[in-house]
């Protein structure tokens, strides 16, 4: 199997890649529909620090892979074909590792990045709170200054590996009449006192993403522990949410190619009317549209996914990518679903997990409607001033 990032990739990344596809088949394939039903995915992420997929972008110093996004690009869509929950998962632990890199705290570098990489220790990032989602800037989780460090109070909500991560990096608010511009950036130790994990929260599908919550009550994090100020939190924080962003794109270019192989294989085969499904026009015209769908969602996803690369302003590329996926992965799911009638609904054929996971992503890393309110800013920003 090959996949439309391919041609772009290096020999070695290309390796790495055929890698990460065997443990897709060896591990996830056997396990998905036991992880959507709530069986944990601690070993399968062990399995995962096994085959290096959780360094790929932690530097070699400090024993990763190094290697550019355009792979992580590549992985994120050839494993969601298998399971975008999983995968994003496994992606947002490797993400902290990654992050952790830039620390500037000895311990940071030395003991938690090689624990991450290891798979001995799990990640998150946590932004939401129960009561502030698309509204970052509007969140409530207190920093208060005190000697040698910092208290945090308060509660995330909707974050991904709650259920299983020891570590977070956390946005906290330093003073609230600040707005985006008293946002900071902690590290959270999940083993630590005034940490408490939140039941992990029921969600229809998806379950392979551990998504829950923590409350800290009266946490102390150390001057170590702040990766990131007030007045540059933010905007590291938004400035990494594009690379989410057109990850997020890819899987869903993932989950939709393997839902249209697997309905027009079942098209091919099985018959009505005295010929295969695939052979009335209805049904086929429905998979074509999802075979135009596809080829567009590639044609943003890879675009976008370029610019990153070489850290060209991706903001546009990024929401429109997503935006795009969002719409036309919900749409091409169902439409693969019904091109199988009942047969769809069979848990053995995935698309049942493929429609809950496009749906999530219509959330995750900015919802479908905030990437069209970046869009309609960046349209402003291009054509508004030509007018006079
Ligand atoms: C499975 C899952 C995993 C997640 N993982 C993480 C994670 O690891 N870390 C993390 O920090 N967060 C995570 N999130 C949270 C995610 O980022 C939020 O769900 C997302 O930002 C939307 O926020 P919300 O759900 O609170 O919706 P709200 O902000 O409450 O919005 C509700 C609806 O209103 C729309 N809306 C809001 N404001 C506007 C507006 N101005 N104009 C038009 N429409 C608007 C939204 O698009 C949405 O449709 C995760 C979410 C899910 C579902």
């Amino acid at each position: 199997m090959t996949g439309f990032l391919d041609p772009y990739l290096k020999d070695d990344e290309r390796a790495v890649l055929d890698r990460a596809r065997g443990f897709g088949q060896r591990v996830m394939r056997p396990n998905a529909d036991h992880w959507e039903r709530g069986m944990s995915v601690i070993e399968g992420m062990h399995a995962a620090a096994h085959e290096g997929l959780l360094r790929l972008e932690v530097p070699h110093s400090l024993g990763g892979l190094g290697h550019r996004y355009l792979l992580k690009l590549a992985m994120t869509e050839a494993l969601s074909r298998i399971d975008m929950a999983f995968t994003f998962a496994m992606i947002n632990t490797q993400n902290v590792a990654a992050r952790l890199s830039y620390s500037k705290t000895r311990a940071h570098l030395e003991t938690l990045v090689p624990a991450l990489t290891r798979g001995d220790l799990f990640g998150a990032t946590a932004l939401s709170e129960p009561n502030a989602g698309s509204d970052f800037a509007g969140i409530k989780t207190s920093a208060t200054k005190v000697d040698g460090g910092w208290v945090l109070n308060g509660e995330k909500g909707w974050i991904t590996n709650a259920t299983i991560a020891d570590l977070f990096i956390t946005y906290v608010q330093t003073d609230p009449s600040a707005g985006w511009r008293g946002i900071a950036c902690f590290l959270v130790d999940g083993r630590k006192a005034g940490f408490t994990r939140v039941a992990p929260y029921d969600i229809f599908g998806g379950r392979a993403i551990g998504v829950g919550g923590f409350k800290l009550d009266n946490y102390f994090a150390g001057e170590d522990d702040l990766l990131a100020p007030a007045g540059e939190a933010f905007k590291l924080a938004m400035q990494g949410v594009n690379g989410a962003r057109v990850y997020v794109a890819a899987m869903c270019a993932g989950l939709l190619a393997a839902s249209l192989e697997t309905a027009v294989d079942y098209g091919a085969e099985r018959q009505a009317f005295g010929k295969a499904l695939i052979k009335h026009q209805g049904l086929a015209w429905s998979l074509s549209d999802v075979a135009t769908d596809l080829t567009a969602l590639r044609a943003l996803t890879r675009d976008a996914g370029l610019l990153i690369d070489a850290q060209k302003d991706a903001v546009m590329a990024a929401a429109q990518a997503k935006s795009f996926s969002g719409r036309v992965s919900v749409a091409g799911v169902t439409a693969c679903i019904q091109a199988m009638g009942a047969a769809g609904l069979r848990t053995e054929h995935g698309l049942g997990r493929h429609l809950s996971a496009a749906k999530i992503a219509a959330f995750t890393d900015g919802s479908s409607e905030m990437m069209s309110e970046r869009i309609a800013a960046g349209l402003t920003a291009s054509f508004g001033s030509t007018r006079s």
